[in-house]
């Protein structure tokens, strides 16, 4: 990469000046950045990286697509805790085939998400690579300490819920790659598909209504797939899950793409992935009252299944057309591309 593009960037990184403040001491431009967290709060930090043709493709991701997932998915493992995200680092490595506009759209996309989620970018770094753009954004967000929610917290007697819609980001996928290939245009009644692909929302509030309600055992968000994360759990919990697949929320625009398609959508909703809601296990005890937070919120809260047994060897059934079988773990794995059966 010239090296004016690297000035480029650190001009894009230039949006960051000032905002020191707020636990904030140091932000970008030093060596490192120093902040000082919340009092009776603890440090949550993940990372996340997104490849060009692993993760998304030019053809279907605008540059500031890219930025702006790549800080929704990190911001949504946080939610996943039960926290809130207060700083972001990224690393961006170009290559050749990006133009200096593109990376700073790129960035375009990273603070629009900041903003959207009360994040400071506070630094990164900035290198070149052979031949495919990969950027990696790592978090650092705050939860009350010791109230962490964990995937391994699952209790039997407890439901299994879903926030929102699942399938979503799997049916806008398959649109954008048709259009790829065809050139056919994707119709109007679709275009929230499409958006949902390349502006996921990342569930912070149902996040914290589930750690206020301290009645949450397991807790996940769904990037690789209902299956995947509902798999994470029973594992992580040595439970069993019981799922009933006609509970399972998928929108009526998901239902008439994959009709169009010829594909189920259920698949989508289990194997397609980077729906970033919210999976996990509630007391029933509690029903009541979460509905009523959730509903209050105008977030979609829907039980999908229950908690059976604790188990050593863990498992996830699905209840399918009256016939309950094994759901299978397979989603999208970046070592094997489909695993599992
Ligand atoms: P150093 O050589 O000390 O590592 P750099 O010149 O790489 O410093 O970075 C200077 C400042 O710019 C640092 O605060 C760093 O965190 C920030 N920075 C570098 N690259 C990026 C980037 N891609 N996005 C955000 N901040 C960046
Ligand atoms: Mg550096």
């Amino acid at each position: 990469m010239a090296h004016d593009e690297f000035s480029l960037i650190r001009q894009w990184t230039s949006r960051s000046d000032g905002q020191e403040g707020d636990g904030l001491t140091v932000g970008i431009g030093d060596d490192a950045a120093v902040y000082t967290p919340t009092p009776e709060m603890e440090v949550v930090a993940c990372c996340d990286a997104m490849v060009e043709t692993v993760h998304f493709l030019k053809e279907t991701m605008h540059p500031s697509d890219i930025g702006y997932k790549a800080v929704v998915s990190n911001v949504s493992d946080v939610a996943a805790m039960g926290g809130l995200a207060r700083y972001a680092l990224v690393t961006i490595a170009v290559s050749p085939g990006w133009s200096a506009g593109q990376t700073a759209h790129i960035y375009d996309g990273i603070y629009e998400a900041c903003e959207q989620y009360g994040v400071k970018l506070i630094g990164g770094d900035t290198v070149s690579a052979p031949d495919a753009l990969h950027l990696s954004v790592t978090v650092l967000g705050e939860v009350e300490k010791g109230r962490a929610i964990r995937r391994s917290h699952a209790e039997p007697g407890q439901l299994v819920f879903v926030t929102g819609d699942v399938g979503t980001s799997a049916a806008g996928l398959y649109l954008l790659l048709k259009k790829k290939e065809t050139g056919e245009p994707i119709s109007e009644a679709f275009q929230g598909l499409v958006k949902a692909h390349q502006r996921p929302s990342a569930q912070v509030e149902a996040g914290r209504i589930l750690l206020a309600s301290r009645a949450c055992g397991a807790l996940n968000d769904v990037s690789d797939g209902l299956a995947s994360e509902l798999w994470e759990i029973a594992e992580a919990s040595r439970v069993e899950l019981e799922i009933d697949a006609s509970l399972i929320p998928i929108s009526k625009e998901v239902r008439a793409c994959a009709g169009q398609a010829g594909k189920d959508p259920l698949d989508w909703a289990f194997y397609g992935g980077e729906d970033y809601q919210l999976v996990g296990t509630v007391d029933e005890s509690s029903i009541d009252t979460l509905s009523g937070d959730f509903a209050a919120a105008g977030i979609p809260f829907t039980i999908i299944g229950r908690v059976t047994s604790r188990a050593a060897g863990a498992s996830v059934s699905c209840l399918r057309a009256g016939e309950r079988s094994p759901l299978p773990k397979a989603g999208f794995n970046h070592f094997g591309r489909r695993e599992g059966g």
